[in-house]
């Protein structure tokens, strides 16, 4: 069974398109995506050898030759001509900009991108490039965590609140969001009670006005 955030990632991958998973591990979403039929074909990409055999091995288990297809790929470097969705995940957001700069964006429908850290800098990167943020999700699974989907789809890069928490998370205030966002806060006002410091304050001031206004 999937992790609720591997879970959430494949909810949000198109029936019937063509995925290429970079740094795949186990390769436990491109074997999940297969056999409950919402892809056909999922690459399986991996740098290391240690997970890339773990790839291989969780393939002839799960008998997915020829469906999962493992790829020793720094990132998208061996990437076929037929990928249509591209997911990073469980990755910080250096590895994830490195592998975003090492390929061409526009070659793809879109990108799944799920960071450990930094997300931030992860949008800022994001809208410095002019690319269009499409759906933005976050999943509780021991901690929060966003999963954005975006395109090379041009869009105006996007305001600094956007940035800071999201701008389709800003829009549809799932509750999934405001609970992260009632978290982060308790955890400012905590730290914030030891070393009181202006810029916690007016962040959870800016957090209360997201969340109840
Ligand atoms: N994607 C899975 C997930 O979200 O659960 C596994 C995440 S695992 C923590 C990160 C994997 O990415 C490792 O197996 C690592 O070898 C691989 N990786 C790191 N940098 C990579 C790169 N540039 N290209 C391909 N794989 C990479």
């Amino acid at each position: 069974m999937l992790s609720p955030r591997l879970l959430q990632i494949a909810m949000m991958v198109e029936r019937n398109k063509v995925v290429f998973d970079v740094g795949s591990d186990h390769a436990l979403l491109p074997c999940f995506l297969v056999e409950n039929g919402i892809c056909q074909k999922v690459y399986a990409g991996e740098i290391a050898e240690g997970p890339f055999s773990k790839v291989k091995e969780a393939i002839q288990k799960n008998e997915l030759e020829g469906s999962v297809i493992p790829v020793f790929s720094d990132g998208l470097a061996k990437a076929a001509d037929d990928v249509d969705i591209v997911v990073i995940a469980g990755m910080g957001y250096h590895t994830i900009r490195h592998i975003l700069e090492q390929c061409d964006v526009s070659r793809y429908q879109y990108f799944l991108v799920q960071a450990n850290n930094n997300i931030e800098l992860l949008r800022r990167y994001l809208s410095e490039h002019y690319y269009t943020i499409e759906d933005e999700k976050v999943v509780y699974d021991g901690f929060y965590y966003q999963i954005i989907r975006f395109s090379a789809d041009l869009h105006d890069p996007y305001t600094e609140k956007e940035i800071r928490y999201g701008p389709v998370l800003l829009k549809r205030r799932d509750e999934a969001f405001l609970a992260y966002l009632e978290d982060l806060r308790n955890k400012l006002i905590a730290i914030n009670q030891q070393a009181h410091k202006e810029e916690y304050a007016l962040t959870v001031k800016e957090i209360e006005e997201i969340l109840y206004n």
